[in-house]
């Protein structure tokens, strides 16, 4: 099959596009035929070096797939050739203390598709038959292919990590990333308020029509004074935080009392500094998330069939540039998800 791989860390030009392995279904695996790959901010770190692919190189990013069943291994069942499917994206032991426990995204032997394994920025990519969920026919691949991750954690970050209510305020960090865009929908839904942060003043629009009330540019505005006073001084109730460095630490001092930040990434880096004094003295949570379960996934699915979410997708490139769109990404162009598409 062609792929976009990598054989050594560094920036986009490291991506090869070429010939690789055919992935092969070995007992209770799949083969998809990918019909669209969401990028995501893990790919980036995969492929410079700051998460290093756990079994090695060369490596094929790609964490968000949708596609059609291409081939079933040995034993299983409920699944046809050709059928329309969403592949979700983590693995997990199912015997594990935490999975025991239905904490199947802390699994001591928790992998990601695209990380763990070889990913869907490819031709073929295979997975376990237990991680494809159908995709209604009214949903488009492109579209599908931006829920995985994406809408993902930003959902049981939202709901089931923070608890957020209708009438609570929030701060999405980043509207223009696929978490940031899903987060101001789904809060939102919930009836939520939302103020997100931009990087630049032509993502302004595109931030409000998400339906975030206040939309702030980072680099001309101090979000900590704007959350203050979007809030009659107040402070937000929840931060959905994925950036790192300073924007955690000063996101912190945007939260209320009892307010709660959900950290679900690391974007610029993965250190944050906290004052103390501020965590305890306001009863604050601060709180990791990584991805959700299938169960959530469905139920995103059932909004986004009825138009309830809407993934946001910026542009698709076919798979052969890849390199171009992951140095979109990076140049931080994106409203939204961007895609490749065999
Ligand atoms: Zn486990």
């Amino acid at each position: 099959m062609r792929a976009a791989y990598f054989k050594e860390h560094g920036g986009s030009d490291k991506i090869i596009y070429g010939d690789y392995r055919d992935p092969a279904a070995d007992t209770g695996e799949v083969v998809v035929r990918v019909k669209a790959c969401a990028l995501n901010h893990v790919d980036m770190l995969l492929l410079d070096g700051r998460f290093p692919p756990p079994e090695g190189l060369p490596h094929v990013n790609g964490c968000e797939v949708t596609g059609t069943v291409e081939t079933l291994g040995p034993g299983v069942k409920g699944l046809a050739t050709r059928q329309r499917v969403i592949v979700f994206p983590g693995f997990s032991c199912g015997t594990c203390e935490f999975c025991l426990r239905g904490e199947r995204t802390v699994c001591l032997r928790y992998g990601y598709l695209g990380a763990h394994k070889d990913g869907g920025y490819a031709e073929l990519v295979k997975a376990p038959a237990a991680n494809l969920v159908p995709l209604a026919e009214s949903i488009s691949f492109e579209s599908g292919a931006a829920v995985p991750l994406a809408m993902l954690t930003s959902w049981h970050a939202l709901i089931a990590q923070a608890h957020l209510e209708p009438g609570q305020t929030v701060l999405v960090q980043a509207a223009g990333s696929g978490v940031g865009s899903a987060a101001i929908q789904i809060a939102r839904l919930i009836g939520a308020r939302v103020m997100t942060t931009v990087g630049s003043d032509d993502k302004l629009d595109f931030a409000k029509s998400l339906g975030a009330e206040r939309v702030v540019n980072y680099r001309t505005q101090d979000f900590v004074e704007e959350a203050k006073r979007w809030t009659g001084k107040r402070g937000v109730d929840v931060v959905v935080e994925h950036i790192g460095g300073e924007t955690f630490e000063r996101s912190s001092y945007a939260l209320t009392r009892l307010g709660t930040l959900v950290s679900i990434g690391s974007h610029d880096t993965h250190w944050g500094k906290l004052d103390l004094r501020h965590v305890y003295s306001k009863n604050l949570r601060i709180l990791g998330t990584n991805l959700g379960s299938i169960v959530e996934l469905r139920t995103i699915l059932d909004y986004v069939a009825a138009g309830r979410l809407k993934p946001v997708i910026d542009r698709a490139f076919p798979l052969e540039d890849a390199r171009a769109a992951v140095q979109h990404v990076l140049d931080r162009k994106n409203k939204g998800k961007v895609l490749l598409v065999p």
